[in-house]
């Protein structure tokens, strides 16, 4: 569903992405793997739209992600953006700030909640959340809303290890209904979730396989 080629971004001398080629399918689970400044976040930028890439194309389904459609940027909901919150907005409100914006009905935030160890702190403010409930937040979030691929960026980030467990279900979940997921990550128990696990070295893809390929390679 997802086709990236020849996807390069430059940031003056600085080559963060080397033409890069990825194809993620309909519920399929990707991990990208990489040191720090590999260019993991700079390719899931460019995947959802959030930035262009200096050459190459973003596809879904034969649709090109181009300059002015925002169609095809409207199928894919993200975790990990740092501006993903309003300061006056409760948890609840949160939600069914999303629920209105996509048009979905209200009734599974309660069950969202509950899910995310959120229905306490439903009508607290972000800013009276811990870091690991903000981030549940997101992810909640990001599960309501309508989407073909869920792109997350070191979802696991504050996350304590019962948060990380049903994160990792959350990740198994979608691909029944035939989300695709790309997720970065530093966790290694969480890139086994994945189906196929990235290796980025400084801009580019330099391992591709099963997670038991490519973290006993990595082991090596
Ligand atoms: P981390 O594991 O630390 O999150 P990453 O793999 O996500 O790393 P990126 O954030 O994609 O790495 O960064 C790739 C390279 O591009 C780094 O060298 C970074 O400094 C550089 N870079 C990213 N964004 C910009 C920007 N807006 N301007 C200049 N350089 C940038
Ligand atoms: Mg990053």
């Amino acid at each position: 569903m997802l086709t990236v080629t020849g996807a390069s971004r430059t940031f003056g001398e600085l080559e963060a992405l080397r033409a890069v080629d990825l194809e993620v399918a309909a519920g399929e689970r990707v991990a990208l793997l990489g040191p720090n400044g590999s260019g993991k976040s700079t390719l899931l930028r460019i995947v959802c739209g959030r930035d262009r890439p200096t050459t190459g194309t973003v596809v879904f389904d034969g649709e090109p992600m181009t300059e002015d459609d925002v169609r095809v940027r409207a199928r894919v909901a993200v975790v990990g953006d740092a501006l993903g919150c309003y300061p006056d907005l409760t948890v609840r409100q949160h939600l069914e700030l999303v629920a209105v914006a996509h048009g979905v009905p209200e009734d599974r935030i309660g069950e969202l909640l509950r899910d995310h160890r959120l229905a306490d702190r439903a009508d607290s403010l972000p800013s009276a959340l811990s870091s690991g409930q903000l981030q549940a937040m997101l992810l909640a979030s990001a599960l309501l809303r309508p989407r073909d691929l869920l792109v997350l960026d070191e979802p696991e980030q504050r996350l304590d290890p019962r948060a990380r467990g049903r994160l990792a279900d959350v990740l198994r979940a979608e691909s029944d209904n035939g989300t695709a997921v790309l997720f970065a990550t530093h966790h290694r128990e969480l890139a086994r979730v994945a189906h196929r696990v990235i290796v980025m070295e400084d801009g580019a893809l330099v391992a591709d396989g099963s997670p038991d390929e490519v973290l006993a390679e990595a082991d090596a």
